[in-house]
């Protein structure tokens, strides 16, 4: 996405990025890079998020760029937090978590999929599936020889962490429409170099579930070659169709698995950055290691908050799935009506959607005129894809779904103005 973002360029004093930061030595330089911030003039642009919503709040657009709810999640999980402020629960918690959310989150596992966690043993708390993602790759990485294997389009943090643990990315394609990965271009990408297997499912940006046959095949590379297979599950519970199923739950995995989540989509608290990470406790004490330093805690109210939400009944968790069906329908028509061509994701937030029978060939630049043309933001799939694959996404759009329905039905009549 060259040139996207250049307008928002950080600006120290009055004076650019560029010539200040091009002489600073360190890591920041390969983080910004894989992350593809980098600018032609060499200054660091902002997130594709930061960019996108900064945009919104300027031209007064609805964002259906950055994935947030514009709703509060469950009543009772923000009166918990509320209640711990009061009663006082504003200190470091335990470097693991908060006691009371390690067996909440034990308990969820449990219930939903079967596994029996040792709270206090494998799973660890962390500020956010962020923090969770950077600790692990950081524990688990030794330099430039090792590999981490991710499917591309990928959440931008991917190639940012990668890159600053030093090691190096190898990308798996995710195609339009289903974006199911192609099994032999995955046999061919994980090799003995291959340290870790990093797999979204639900996957951000496209919304695809993995097959059962992709699930399969990771964990028999992963065996084969014996890496680790680091998930990323943020929207285990947005799901429509079949149940999520953890890749820890498949024969051999658990051994070799890492289970990163959180509960700001679950609970529509983006903003409260509560995540885990589960798995055998040796690899966690790993984890732990390193996170003890990142952040070493964060977050005390909020965590036994999360543990109240993670003990609602059921049928919070399949009517949070139902109503974000019900927004993707929607948005997802709306789409259509406009002359996109659209797929039709299994999970998540996020509906990509085709701008090519719109005359588009950049996504980029449409996405940056979008605002000033109908009013809407949204976000190019280049930006979730390394400088060299660009050109295979080039007309491909990300949309959120996770907004109110009125939202979305006035976004979707904005948009039927975009061929005119
Ligand atoms: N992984 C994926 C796939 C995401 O979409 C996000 C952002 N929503 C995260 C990780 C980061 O989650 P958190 O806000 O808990 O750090
Ligand atoms: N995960 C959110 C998304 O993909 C954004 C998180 C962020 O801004 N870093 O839209």
């Amino acid at each position: 996405m060259a040139g996207v973002g250049s307008a928002y360029a950080i600006r120290v004093r009055g004076s650019s990025t560029v010539g200040t930061m091009q002489g600073i030595r360190g890591a920041w330089r390969r983080t910004a890079q894989g992350a593809g911030l980098i600018g032609d003039d060499g200054g660091i642009r902002p997130t594709i998020f930061a960019e996108m919503s900064a945009l919104a709040a300027q031209t007064n657009a609805i964002n259906l760029g950055q994935g947030f709810p514009d709703e509060d999640g469950p009543r009772e999980v923000l009166e918990a937090a509320r209640a711990a402020i009061s009663n006082g629960v504003n200190q470091y918690p335990p470097g693991r978590g908060a006691p009371d959310l390690l067996h909440a989150i034990a308990e969820h596992q449990e219930r939903f999929y079967g596994i029996a966690l040792d709270p206090h043993r494998d799973v660890i708390v962390t500020a956010g599936a962020t923090e969770a993602l950077a600790a692990v790759l950081l524990a688990l990485i030794d330099g430039p020889d090792d590999e981490i294997v991710v499917f591309e389009p990928f959440y931008d943090a991917y190639a940012a962490v990668v890159a600053l643990s030093g090691a190096r990315l190898v990308t798996v394609p995710l195609r339009w429409p289903d974006f199911q990965p192609d099994l032999d271009a995955l046999r061919d990408a994980v090799t003995d170099r291959t340290r870790i297997i990093l797999v979204n499912d639900p996957h951000n940006p496209t919304g695809a579930v993995f097959s059962g046959a992709a699930r399969d095949e990771v964990v028999r590379l992963a065996e084969r070659h014996d890496a680790v297979i680091v998930t990323d599950e943020v929207y285990e519970h947005l799901v429509f169709g079949d149940a999520h199923v953890p890749i820890a739950t498949l024969p051999g995995a658990w051994g070799r698995t890492l289970t990163i989540s959180s509960a700001g989509k679950t609970f529509s608290t983006t903003g409260w950055k509560i995540g885990w990470v589960s798995g055998p406790a040796a690899l966690i004490d790993a984890v732990l290691a390193v996170k003890q330093f990142l952040t070493y805690v964060n977050g005390a109210p909020f965590q036994p908050a999360i543990a109240a939400g993670l003990r609602l009944p059921d049928s919070f968790f399949t009517g949070i799935a139902d109503t974000l069906r019900a927004k993707r329908d929607i948005l997802g028509a709306g789409l259509r009506r406009a002359g996109f061509d659209v797929s039709s994701p299994s999970g998540s937030y996020f509906t990509v959607a085709d701008a090519a029978p719109l005359g588009v060939t950049d996504a980029a630049a449409f996405c940056r005129e979008l605002p000033a043309r109908v009013g809407v933001v949204a976000i190019p799939l280049t930006a979730f894809v390394v400088p060299a694959h660009r050109g295979e996404y080039a007309t491909l759009v990300r949309f959120a779904a996770c907004k109110r329905v009125e939202v979305l039905e006035d976004a979707a009549s904005r948009l039927a103005l975009v061929d005119s």
